[in-house]
């Protein structure tokens, strides 16, 4: 609706009607036109920045989804990587040194990954993280070299297994005192808190804590070298020698059960539980050493468990506490 306007004139001492022409009119109707279409303008703006389109909202959460899907499979590649590494590590130290397989060099574990120009392909497709789709092909990749390089080693070390049956009779392979609550690993191999020094040291065995009396069993076929009994250190203690390099001692005895020079089975009784030497409690101390230096035991039980148990067994051993002796 337009308003009449009107101002007061000074010379006529009276208010009179401001008349307006047509171009003021069409000026203030142009004015009134570009108002209206910037406020219009701005509104949409707004809108624009606070709402999605329905496709946009869509396109949104099925990014987001994505992303989800993609940190879950990227988590997935990396755990696998790792257990992998962990078979790797095991086949390369022990499977490899125990069947005297020639070493695996590590250009040939890794399977010789090449650069990225298998991948160029992908770059011109004009995808957005081309860089992490990338990485995610050659890890694949890497991952599937080095499992086939790892199957090719089992399959080498099977044969070579199966023509050395005196060997796998010889080394150690099972737990020295029966075990099966896997509750008697008490502490492990590397750096303990000494029981009676109280400071770290390296721990050169596994402690197996039991009851005074508990039969003690030779993991491995050989002959006994050493029965002996001292007053601190190891006490009443025994030391097979398995042949190839490995010994084993079971220390802190009550009492033996062989006698040195006897050829041993694994599984033979060799002795009783006990708290001789310097030890804190019953247990025995048992000790795998290959050329006359200690290595984990851990490594050395095989035989008679399953792999969730294995499992267990390595998670107690790794407790870094205070050893038993
Ligand atoms: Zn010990």
């Amino acid at each position: 609706m337009a308003k009449i306007k009107y101002y007061y004139d000074t010379e006529t001492c009276r208010y009179e009607q401001i008349k307006l022409t047509k171009w003021d009119k069409f000026l203030n109707f142009m004015g009134f036109v570009s108002a209206s279409l910037a406020f219009a303008i701005v509104l949409m703006i707004l809108f624009g920045v606070w709402f999605d389109s329905p496709k946009e909202a869509m396109l949104k959460k099925e990014n987001k989804e994505l992303k989800y899907h993609y940190d879950i499979l990227s988590e997935k590649i990396s755990n696998t990587t790792e257990m992998l590494a962990y078979l790797e590590e095991r086949d390369a130290n022990i499977y490899r040194v125990i069947y005297e397989a020639e070493p695996l060099p590590n250009e040939i574990r890794q399977g010789g990954i090449g650069g990225s120009y298998r991948y160029a392909d992908l770059l011109d497709k004009g995808m957005e993280k081309e860089e992490l789709i990338i990485d995610t092909y050659k890890e694949i990749d890497e991952l599937k070299k080095r499992l086939y390089v790892q199957t090719k080693s089992y399959d080498e070390i099977l044969t070579l297994a199966r023509n050395k049956e005196k060997l796998w009779a010889s080394i150690p392979a099972i737990q020295p005192v029966s075990n099966s609550d896997l509750k008697r690993l008490a502490s492990g191999f590397g750096y303990r808190i000494h029981p009676i020094h109280k400071i770290k040291r390296l721990h050169t065995g596994c402690d197996f804590s039991a009851p005074k009396g508990t039969p003690i069993y030779a993991t491995g076929g050989g002959k006994v070298v050493k029965v002996k009994t001292d007053f601190s250190g190891y006490g009443k203690h025994v030391i097979i020698d398995h042949g190839y390099g490995y010994k084993t001692l079971y220390a802190h005895m009550q009492d033996f059960a062989v006698k040195r020079g006897e050829k041993v089975k694994r599984g033979d009784l060799i002795g009783y539980v006990g708290n001789t030497g310097s030890s804190t409690a019953p247990h025995v101390h048992y000790e795998v050493r290959k050329n006359d230096r200690p290595v984990n035991p851990i490594n050395y039980l095989y035989q008679g468990i399953t792999p969730a148990e294995y499992e267990e067994l390595l998670r107690l051993a790794s407790i870094e506490n205070q050893s038993l002796s």
